[in-house]
C-alpha cells in the first residue's frame, strides 16, 4: 500500500523508520517490510528532501503485504516530527522506532567549526532523536504490545572523530547517553530502548561530508579489513525491533567489523 491506499485500523501494529529514503534507513525499511509482510504491519518512511528517492523506496515493498506511508519530516522541526505521529495515530498504535536520521558537515579542523554548523547537527542529530522517541513514548509506555526504539549512533562516539566531524561525534555520544538513560525511564512500561554503533559503512553520507570515497580509504584500519553494507546495518536494527531482543534493552551494539 501506498499513502493513498492506507486503511485506518486502530489493530495495526506501525514501525516509524526516519530517514528512509536511502542508506541504512531505506535498507532496513526493505528488510522489515520483507520480515514482517502478512503481520498486519504499517511502516511510515520519513525523508527531508529527496521525495524522489522516498517514493521509489516505497515503491520497491510494493509487492509485499504490508502499509507504507511516505511523509516528508524534518526531524529537527517539531511540527514535522508531530505531523509524523498524526499519521501514526491515522493508522494504528506504534510498536517500533528506528530514529536513523542522522547528518554530518563536511570534513573540518576542531577550530573551524562554526555556531551555525553546531547548532544544525545538534537539532538534527540530538533534537530530533529526543523529539521522535519522545511522541514514540508517549504512545508506548503501557501498552497492550511492547515498544522498541532503536536510535542509530555511530563508532564516532568513541572514536570523536579528530580532524574530521567532532561535532558529529559529539552527536552521537548524546544519542548514547539517551539510549541508556531512556531505556532505565521506561524499561518497567513496556519499552526497550537500544542503539546500534554502524562503523564506516558504504553510505551517500560521506559524499556529504566531500569524501564519497572515505569508507575504501579507511578500510584498512578496520579489523575485518572492509567497510560494512546498509544490509549489515539493517539486520542488528530489524534484531534489535523484534522479540527475539525481548531481554535487551540500554544496549549500545558495535556494528563496525571490529573497529
Ligand atoms: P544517508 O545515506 O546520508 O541518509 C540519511 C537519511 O536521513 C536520508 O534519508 C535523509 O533524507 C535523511 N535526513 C537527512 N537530514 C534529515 C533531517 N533533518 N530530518 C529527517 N531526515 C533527514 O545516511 P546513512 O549513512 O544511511 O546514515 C543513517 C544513520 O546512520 C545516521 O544517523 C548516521 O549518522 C548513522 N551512521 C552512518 C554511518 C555510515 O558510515 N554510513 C556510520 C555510523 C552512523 P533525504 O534523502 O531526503 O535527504
Amino acid at each position: 500500500m501506498t499513502d493513498a491506499q492506507v486503511k485506518p485500523d486502530p489493530t495495526t501494529n506501525v514501525t516509524v523508520i526516519t530517514g528512509a529514503s536511502r542508506g541504512i534507513g531505506a535498507a532496513t525499511a526493505r528488510l522489515l517490510a520483507k520480515r514482517m509482510s502478512g503481520e498486519q504491519h504499517h511502516l511510515v518512511l520519513t525523508y527531508a528532501t529527496n521525495v524522489e528517492a522516498a517514493q521509489s523506496v516505497a515503491n520497491q515493498l510494493s509487492s509485499f503485504d504490508i502499509g507504507i506511508s511516505v511523509i516528508k519530516a524534518d526531524v529537527a522541526s517539531e511540527a514535522d516530527v508531530l505531523a509524523v505521529y498524526s499519521e501514526v495515530d491515522r493508522i494504528g498504535r506504534i510498536t517500533g522506532l528506528v530514529n536513523n536520521a542522522g547528518i554530518l558537515d563536511t570534513i573540518s579542523p576542531f577550530v573551524d567549526l562554526t555556531v551555525d554548523r553546531l547548532e544544525r547537527i545538534w537539532a538534527v542529530n540530538i533534537t530530533g532523536v529526543f523529539l521522535c522517541a519522545r511522541e514514540a513514548v508517549k504512545r508506548m509506555a503501557d501498552g497492550p504490545t511492547t515498544g522498541s526504539i532503536v536510535n542509530v549512533s555511530s563508532r564516532a562516539a568513541s572514536f570523536g572523530s579528530p580532524r574530521e566531524y567532532i561535532d558529529y561525534a559529539a552527536s552521537k555520544g548524546a544519542v548514547d547517553t539517551m539510549t541508556v538513560g531512556l531505556a532505565a525511564e521506561v524499561a518497567r512500561q513496556n519499552i526497550r530502548v537500544n542503539a546500534v554503533r554502524p562503523g564506516l559503512i558504504h553510505t551517500d553520507i560521506h559524499a556529504s561530508g566531500g569524501d564519497a570515497n572515505r569508507v575504501n580509504r579507511l578500510a584498512d584500519n578496520v579489523p575485518m579489513g572492509r567497510g560494512g553494507d546498509a544490509d549489515e546495518v539493517a539486520n542488528l536494527i530489524a534484531w534489535l525491533l523484534s522479540d527475539e531482543a525481548s531481554y535487551v534493552t540500554g544496549a549500545l551494539l558495535d556494528v563496525g567489523g571490529g573497529r
